[in-house]
């Protein structure tokens, strides 16, 4: 999109993770919607910026309350370094209120706390143990960018077990991406159980399946004719295939965790837990339900997020009951591999979890977490 003057100001889109369509303008209050590219139906990612719009009363009213979330829209006041969320105090309805400070000179506000290539290069550029990655590309998108597989392990294809981590199958899902981080954290801490993690598994992770899409700004989710989490069937997408061709070379029939990180929607209770979804098989769902009991035990007593087991959606529950599914998404993809002991999607919530604030920070810890449940789940 190109940039939108409003009277001294301007509104636009055109940077990472960017997507916003103006709908209409009078004075300092705008309507705006969100841009559904190429999904079906309406999904409620939005991220935009305001230049020069220093000291200005802001009223921005979307299409439906239901495109603001829990803890209100995100913002960020140093050109999308660091977000907070708003809060419900400036939400009404589908409007929000907002003063930009004097000494600004760009806002952004989203839906959710953003999170593109920039974040995750500045995370693998600074995290201690950098060097431990094995950085590899697993295809080309189709508009050229690289997707990159990370790997890790001191042992190579002599670790006994293999794990498989991957985030954004839908573009949108930004909190998952967090949580991933401090799984990555916990892994290459320099204590117990990094050390552990790290001589027993070999690690791979896809932090970015549908690159195009977190670098553009897209919904990813109900993407046409489907999305990359329902492409496991056709191979639609060239991540999609370029997964399906490597992991199975590459975990070549050991004992295999396979994790696939999302974020649920805005709106109703179920999407304010963090939960594991389970599949058909009972095997695995028992084997979710040990990594879950690790979890449970040993989460942080402060500053992540509260998981309960209880919370897991068993296979038949909710939106979690097609075989249909089954067939076309990555877990149920990864469900099938040899050497298999568990598949799952871990839903991280966006803004509220269990009464506790979602953010960069509690997901991260919430991430770290998981690292230390993983290892006591494989070691016990
Ligand atoms: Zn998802």
């Amino acid at each position: 999109m190109a940039e939108h003057p409003i009277g001294e100001w301007s509104i636009d889109c055109s940077f990472p993770g960017g997507n916003v369509r103006v709908d209409g303008a009078t004075g300092s209050h705008v309507w705006l919607s969100p841009d559904q590219r190429d999904s079906q139906g309406r999904w409620f990612y939005w991220c935009f910026r305001v230049r020069a719009a220093s000291g200005s009363q802001m009223a921005v009213t979307l299409p439906a309350a239901e495109l603001i979330g829990a803890r209100g829209p995100a913002f960020s006041l140093d050109g999308g370094c660091t977000w907070a969320w708003m809060g419900r105090g400036c939400v009404d309805g589908a409007t929000f209120h907002f003063a930009i400070p004097t000494w600004s000179t760009e806002a952004r506000f989203a839906a959710t706390i953003p999170y593109t290539q920039a974040n995750l290069a500045q995370f693998t550029g600074a995290s201690s143990g950098r060097d431990l990655w094995q950085r590899t590309v697993l295809c080309r998108t189709r508009r050229g960018r690289v997707v990159e597989a990370l790997r890790m392990s001191s042992m190579g294809e002599g670790a006994p077990l293999a794990l498989l981590v991957t985030a954004r199958h839908h573009a949108c899902e930004t909190l998952a991406s967090y949580a991933l981080e401090g799984l990555l954290s916990g892994i290459l801490a320099e204590d117990e159980i990094g050390g552990w993690l790290r001589k027993n598994l070999d690690i791979l992770v896809i932090p970015f399946v549908d690159k195009d899409g977190v670098e553009q700004g897209d919904q990813g989710k109900n993407r046409m004719p489907h999305d990359h989490n329902r492409d496991y069937f056709d191979g639609l997408y060239p991540e999609v295939r370029a997964i399906r061709s490597l992991v199975p070379r590459w975990s070549a029939g050991r004992p295999l965790v396979a994790l696939d990180l999302h974020c649920p929607w805005l709106g109703g209770e179920r999407n304010e837990r963090v939960y594991f979804v389970g599949g058909p098989d009972p095997g695995q769902w028992r084997e979710v339900k040990a990594l879950s009991t690790c979890l449970e035990a040993g989460q942080a007593p402060v500053g992540g997020l509260r998981f309960a087991t209880a919370d897991n959606m068993a296979f038949g529950e909710d939106w979690n009951n097609g075989f249909d599914l089954e067939m076309k998404s990555f877990s149920g993809w990864a469900s099938r591999l040899p050497g298999i002991r568990l598949s799952s999607v871990v839903e991280i919530p966006y803004a509220s979890a269990n009464g506790q604030e979602v953010n960069p920070h509690s997901a991260r810890v919430f991430g770290h977490d998981l690292a230390g449940a993983l290892a006591a789940y494989l070691s016990g």
